[in-house]
C-alpha cells in the first residue's frame, strides 16, 4: 500500500480509497474534478479483507471487509457491537471514514454493555494503521496509531483524506436487536416537540421506553 501511494506522490497523482462505492456523499471524486484528473482509486475490497481476534474483546480487521463479514465473523466468537449502520455491503473503511453510526440509543435505566458503545463506530477504534508521511523517511510509510495518541484523533474520521488499511475494534458480547418499521405515523406526530403534547407516538415518547430496542422492547426503527 505505502509502495503505491509513494509512486503516486513521485508521479504527482493523487490517491483516494475506495470501499464499496455506496455513498452519496461527493467524497471519492469531489466536486470539479475533470475526468482526466491523476486520481488513482486504491480497490478495498478484494484485499483488504484480514479479520481475526486481537482478544476475546477486541477483532483486527481490513478496512475492505464489508460490515456483514465483519458482523457475521464477529456473531460466530458470540461477539457483536449495539451501533451499526443499516446496509451490509458498507466496507468497514467506508463506514469509519465518515463517522458511521446505527440508531441505537440507551433506554430510559439501560447500562452499556462491557465493550459496546451507542455513539459511532470510531468509538470503538483501539488502534488503526495508515498510510502517513514520514518526514525522517522523506516518504510515505504504514504506521499504527493507538487510541490514546493525540494523532491517533485526526484519523478516527477523516472524511476519505487519509488510507486507513488495519483497525482493532473494541467489541463485546453479542445481543439480539429487534428492528420495527412503522409507516402510519404522520411526520407532524413523529416530530412533535417534547411536551407539546401531541407526541403520544413521537420520536422522543418511543425512544426514551425503547432506547436501543433490544428484544422485545416496542420502539420503531429509522434508517440511517
Ligand atoms: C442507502 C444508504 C444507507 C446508509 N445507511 C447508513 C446508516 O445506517 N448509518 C450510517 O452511518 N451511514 C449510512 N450510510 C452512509 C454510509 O455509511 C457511507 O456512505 C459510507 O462511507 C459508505 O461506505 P463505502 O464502503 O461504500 O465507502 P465509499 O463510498 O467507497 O467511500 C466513502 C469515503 O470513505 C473513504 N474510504 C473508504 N475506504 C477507506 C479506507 N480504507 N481508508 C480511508 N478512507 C476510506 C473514501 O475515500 C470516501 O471518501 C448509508 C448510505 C446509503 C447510500
Amino acid at each position: 500500500m505505502a509502495a503505491v501511494v509513494n509512486w503516486a506522490w513521485r508521479h504527482e497523482w493523487r490517491v483516494r480509497a475506495r470501499g464499496a462505492s455506496h455513498g452519496w456523499s461527493p467524497l471519492t471524486v469531489t466536486e470539479g474534478t475533470p475526468s482526466g484528473a491523476p486520481v488513482l482509486l486504491i480497490d478495498t475490497a478484494p484485499h483488504l479483507t484480514g479479520l481475526a481476534l486481537d482478544s476475546p474483546n477486541a477483532v483486527r480487521a481490513g478496512t475492505g471487509v464489508t460490515m456483514e463479514a465483519l458482523l457475521t465473523f464477529l456473531e460466530r466468537h458470540g461477539l457483536g457491537v449495539t451501533a451499526t449502520p443499516a446496509p451490509g455491503v458498507l466496507t468497514l473503511g467506508g463506514a469509519l471514514a465518515i463517522d458511521a453510526h446505527g440508531t441505537a440509543v440507551p433506554a430510559r435505566g439501560e447500562r452499556l454493555l462491557p465493550g459496546h458503545t451507542y455513539g459511532s463506530l470510531s468509538n470503538l477504534i483501539l488502534s488503526l494503521t495508515a498510510v502517513v508521511w514520514d518526514s525522517r523517511a522523506g516518504e510515505y510509510v504504514l504506521r499504527t496509531f493507538h487510541r490514546d495518541e493525540a494523532d491517533c484523533a485526526a484519523l478516527l474520521t477523516h472524511l476519505g483524506r487519509s488510507l486507513v488499511t488495519e483497525v482493532v475494534l473494541r467489541v463485546g458480547a453479542n445481543t439480539d436487536l429487534r428492528c420495527v418499521s412503522r409507516t402510519d405515523i404522520p411526520a407532524g406526530e413523529l416530530f412533535a416537540a417534547p411536551g407539546s403534547g401531541r407526541g403520544a407516538r413521537s420520536r422522543a415518547s418511543w425512544t426514551r421506553p425503547g432506547g436501543s430496542r433490544r428484544s422485545g422492547s416496542p420502539s420503531p426503527s429509522t434508517p440511517g
